[in-house]
């Protein structure tokens, strides 16, 4: 998978933005507490973590395996729940007249299949990788020797590290669409740009791409 967009990127010289997909491109929060209702639990923002946050009607909390029993239901079923993040697509639209977007998205690769078909009913039609390996090395490939500016949008802080230790100049933005959990969120840390919409991503993206507001004017 990563191949197939490694080589469209090949001969690119134009500036590169990988996203994320829940939190980023697509609500995760606000839809996983809907499915979670539907399921007689709900997600309570008592702290910034999911894991014993899920609590069932009667007040018990779910235990670690049954939220991930439900993570997967939910992800199997996420075209039922899913929906764009507030102006994600149109911004990511304006973006791409200048710039190369990549997906990746830390998905098992059995739900990759009905991730791509929701993505492309919604717009964002943009290559797609799904993978549970660590995001650092995969961004690293996919900015290459190229020497293209590059950014990461991601709302995990793991991931954002770990971008941070193996592709030192791409520029790194903590965006979360659910405003109560971002509100809750520890800082980011060193060298990581916390941006409250994609409006004011948008703004840092085209700061460091530099060239490409000639591009797209
Ligand atoms: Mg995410």
């Amino acid at each position: 998978m990563i191949d197939s967009v490694l080589a469209s990127l090949a001969s690119s010289t134009r500036p590169l933005l990988v996203c994320d997909v829940d939190e980023v491109v697509l609500e995760f929060l606000d839809p996983f507490h809907a499915y979670l209702e539907s399921v007689e639990h709900r997600l309570h923002p008592d702290s910034f973590r999911l894991h014993g946050n899920v609590r069932h009607f009667s007040g018990t909390t779910a235990t670690d395996e049954a939220v991930e029993a439900f993570q997967e239901e939910f992800f199997r079923t996420q075209d039922k729940w899913q929906k764009p993040a507030r102006h994600a697509r149109e911004t990511l639209d304006r973006l791409s007249v200048g710039a190369d977007i990549v997906l990746l998205t830390a998905m098992p690769p059995r739900h990759r299949g009905v991730r791509r078909e929701l993505l492309d009913l919604l717009g964002f039609h943009f290559p797609m990788i799904a993978t549970e390996e660590p995001k650092g090395p995969v961004v690293s490939q996919l900015i290459a020797d190229r020497g293209v500016p590059a950014a990461f949008i991601d709302d995990i802080f793991t991931n954002l590290h770990s971008v941070r230790a193996h592709a030192p100049d791409c520029l790194l933005i903590n965006l979360m669409a659910n405003d109560i959990f971002r509100s809750m969120a520890p800082d980011p840390g060193e060298r990581v740009h916390k941006a409250t919409s994609w409006l004011e991503a948008e703004r840092l993206i085209r700061s460091h791409f530099g060239s490409l507001d000639q591009v797209t004017m």
